[in-house]
């Protein structure tokens, strides 16, 4: 599969030259299939989700936008997708399960609707569904999809494990571990949906939005993971390669560099950088 990185900030954008080289965009990963450039699946919908239409030449989308949860900077590039926002597009939008029974069209609603925002999911043009997933497995676009509810903050929360016939993706931008106890570093618990989705990945997309116990302590409210976490999860699962992910908006390019050298003596950890792109 080929991966595209377009967001890999986390929690607002963050434009300005001290930004330039990890990108401001918030969460969006496109993946394609190994045979097409043209991605069909894309994970989350934060205003990274804009530099996808650049990906499709001109042409629609078709496929299907998987949610992790309706957090702002995971929904917020939504109705600026050109790609998926016109006549030919086909669009299949899937998010959590709520836990009120509330409809995915319903509670995308409840921040995409007047007087928070002037058009609603069904004004968007194109043939677009709205469909809740429950943890487990799933078929998407081509991609088999391993869905497990994993603690932050704020409203239900999965992470995705998505594999072809010979690669692994594992997707969890936004994750607080801690939620389940310390674990054995400190950081946070190496729970069994995180180690289940991570296991023998070829690359691990992980939320990183804190450095150190300072932050950490400083920070639980808002439900995320430190950077050790991250690499902790995956040396633990025998992930591949882990990307530290969900850059925190004030973290600057040369205090990104900083977090690289710090993991450049280890296998496979380094910070992401939004244009990348992944072969698997
Ligand atoms: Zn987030
Ligand atoms: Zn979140």
């Amino acid at each position: 599969m080929r991966v595209y990185l377009c967001g890999v900030r986390g929690s607002t954008p963050a434009p300005g030259a001290d930004f330039v080289r990890y990108g401001g965009h918030t969460p969006c990963v496109a993946v394609a299939h190994d045979d097409a450039s043209a991605p069909t699946l894309i994970l989350d919908a934060g205003t990274g989700i804009r530099s996808v239409s650049k990906l499709l030449d001109g042409g629609p989308f078709a496929g299907t936008i998987l949610l992790t949860h309706l957090h702002w900077d995971h929904v917020q590039g939504l109705p600026f997708f050109a790609a998926g926002d016109r006549d030919d597009a086909e669009v299949d939008l899937l998010l959590p399960e709520q836990a009120d029974g509330a409809s995915a069209e319903a509670v995308l609603s409840r921040a995409m609707s007047p007087p928070h925002f002037p058009m609603t999911p069904s004004d968007l043009r194109g043939a677009w569904t709205f469909q809740s997933v429950a943890p487990g497995e799933r078929q998407m676009s081509g991609f088999t999809v391993l869905a497990r509810e994993i603690p932050h903050k704020g409203g239900r929360t999965f992470g995705y494990r998505v594999s072809d016939d010979h690669s692994t993706l594992t997707f969890m931008p936004d994750h607080c571990p801690t939620e389940l106890g310390d674990g054995p570093e400190g950081c946070g618990a190496y729970h069994a949906a995180a180690v289940e989705l991570a296991l023998d990945a070829d690359l691990l997309i992980h939320d990183a939005q804190l450095l150190n116990p300072t932050e950490l302590a400083a920070e639980a409210r808002f439900g995320h993971a430190s950077a050790d976490y991250a690499a902790g999860l995956g040396r633990h699962a025998q992930a591949r390669s882990v990307l530290l992910f969900h850059h925190r908006p004030d973290r600057t390019d040369a205090a990104l560099d900083e977090v690289a050298a710090r993991f450049a003596d280890g296998p496979g950890v380094a910070p992401a950088v939004q244009g990348s792109v992944l072969e698997l």
